[in-house]
């Protein structure tokens, strides 16, 4: 009897497995043709200046409408795109759209895009940013892109290569999800980070775990020594920013400022009219 369940079972967990691969599969088949196919967007989400109070800039992310399945999110689609290699693709539809929109901006904020691991080593990536750049006319200075520290880890040396060569052209690069995946303090020394962007699970559970607290307290103060701005992730709770403000956190973004949505919903930043 129990092996009979075992092997039921068993069977059970194949036919989840093979039905999830055939998903992946299908929706790898869609995502090659959805840039085309004009399925995907940016959404843009304010960063805030805690000072001031002013929105700094906004981090683009990406949005697929599927035609049946509806919105699938990029945490479901983009590791998909990853291992099927259309991430090259797609992260440069990214790069061009989100210069291109951001340099119609009336207000000149900065505009940060995340970039995957096989972007970060493709030894063509700085030459793309430098031609995205001319072609949209958007000033580096308005430029940073958002990597996560497992993007790095492939290959240390070609990474840091890349990210100098950004950072020559004059754009930013933050360190994204910080204290999460393969966190190091090594990285934080041998790559050029214009920005910390401390992981949202952290500020989410300041006020329950007296870890969060501690950690959100050494990022900001360690971000303070090496010259380096924090910014919070996931900032829901008035009590959260209250705390941040109190711990000296530069910046923050979260749906208590602003849900990620199509830049005109922000007022005052509409497209510029063409003359
Ligand atoms: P991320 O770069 O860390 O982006 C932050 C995520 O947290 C976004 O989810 C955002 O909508 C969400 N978020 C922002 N504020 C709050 C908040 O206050 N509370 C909560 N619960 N969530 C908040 P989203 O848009 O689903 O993106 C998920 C991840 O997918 C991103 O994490 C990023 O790693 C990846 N991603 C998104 N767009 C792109 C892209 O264009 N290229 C690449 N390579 N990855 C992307
Ligand atoms: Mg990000
Ligand atoms: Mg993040
Ligand atoms: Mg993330």
């Amino acid at each position: 009897r129990a092996k009979q369940d075992g092997r039921g079972a068993y069977r059970l967990f194949e036919a989840t497995m093979n039905d999830e691969l055939r998903d992946r599969r299908l929706v790898a088949n869609d995502l090659a043709n959805a840039a085309d196919a004009g399925q995907l967007d940016l959404a843009y989400q304010p960063q805030v200046d805690l000072i001031t109070g002013d929105v700094t800039g906004f981090e683009a992310l990406i949005r697929w409408r599927h035609p049946e399945r509806g919105e699938v999110p990029p945490g479901i689609f983009i590791p998909i795109a990853e291992e099927n290699g259309l991430i090259l693709g797609i992260g440069e539809w990214v790069l061009r759209t989100a210069c291109a929109e951001a340099a119609g901006w009336r207000v000149p904020l900065s505009i940060s895009v995340n970039v995957s691991a096989a972007q970060i080593h493709n030894p063509a990536f700085a030459r793309l940013i430098h031609e995205v750049l001319i072609e949209t006319g958007l000033s580096p200075a308005r430029l940073e892109i958002e990597v996560t520290e497992t993007a790095l880890v492939r290959d240390l040396v070609r990474a840091v290569t890349t990210l100098r060569q950004v950072r020559g052209l004059g754009v930013r690069v933050a360190i994204d999800d910080f204290g999460t995946g393969h966190s190091s303090l090594t990285h934080l020394s041998a790559f050029p980070f214009s920005r910390i962007k401390l992981d949202q699970s952290f500020v989410r559970t300041f006020d329950r775990n007296p870890q969060s607290a501690a950690i959100v307290h050494a990022v900001v103060e360690l971000g303070r020594y090496l010259g380096t701005p924090v910014v919070a992730e996931g900032v829901e709770r008035r009590e959260e920013l209250a705390f941040l403000r109190a711990e000296g956190c530069a910046t923050a973004q979260g749906f208590l400022f602003g849900y990620p949505a199509p830049i005109g919903t922000f007022v005052g930043l509409q497209v510029r009219k063409a003359s």
